[in-house]
């Protein structure tokens, strides 16, 4: 059970942080942002690295571009944006928004799993291969499967990352943004 002065340390711990050379450096335009939302949310969406400025700004991952097609499954679902959990593999934005590197993810991801020990949701949609990984190496195509979690079974759905879905056909971005509604409107029933 955790508390409300261990999220404020875990969310101290992670605005400190400089273990990855290069990143937290507001010089080089690398801030961070913890998590962000419900600590008591039901399902967690876990990203892959914080996006740029306007995440950055608002300390908040998933803030405009293709954040936006979230913010429109939440529409859909009925909830907002607050209600939910929502964070990143890596808190760090990457330099020149390049993809995270491998020791990136290994020193990131203590975070991520107090995050998840702590929140024990009923869901998590991983929000691209990042996040996936996490949780199982092979991706092939979006799926889901079960895992156990300090001894509860947890449903874990890989989708595409949104900035991929953007570039697609505006049916496909409907049919992403309404799949996304249906697990938060599943995970809150
Ligand atoms: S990516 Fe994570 S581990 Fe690396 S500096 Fe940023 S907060 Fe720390």
């Amino acid at each position: 059970m955790s508390t409300e002065n261990d999220w404020n340390q875990l969310r101290k711990n992670i605005k400190s942080c400089n273990l990855c050379v290069g990143l937290n450096s507001e010089e080089l335009g690398t801030d961070n942002a913890p998590g962000y939302g419900n600590i008591n949310s039901k399902v967690v969406f876990i990203g892959q690295s914080l996006c740029g400025k306007p995440c950055i700004e608002a300390q908040i991952p998933f803030t405009g571009g293709s954040g936006k097609l979230l913010d429109q499954a939440f529409e859909e679902a009925n909830v907002r944006k607050k209600d939910i959990y929502i964070t990143n593999v890596v808190k760090c934005h990457p330099p020149g928004n390049r993809k995270s590197e491998e020791h990136e993810i290994i020193n990131c991801t203590p975070f991520l799993k107090q995050e998840l020990d702590w929140i024990s949701p009923a869901s998590i949609i991983c929000l691209g291969k990042d996040a996936w990984g996490y949780f199982n190496k092979a991706i092939t195509s979006p799926c889901r499967k079960e895992v156990k979690m300090a001894g509860k079974i947890i449903t874990i759905h890989f989708v595409y990352h949104p900035s991929y879905i953007k570039r697609k056909p505006k049916k496909e971005q409907e049919s992403y943004i309404s799949a996304i509604a249906e697990v938060i409107r599943l995970s809150n029933d």
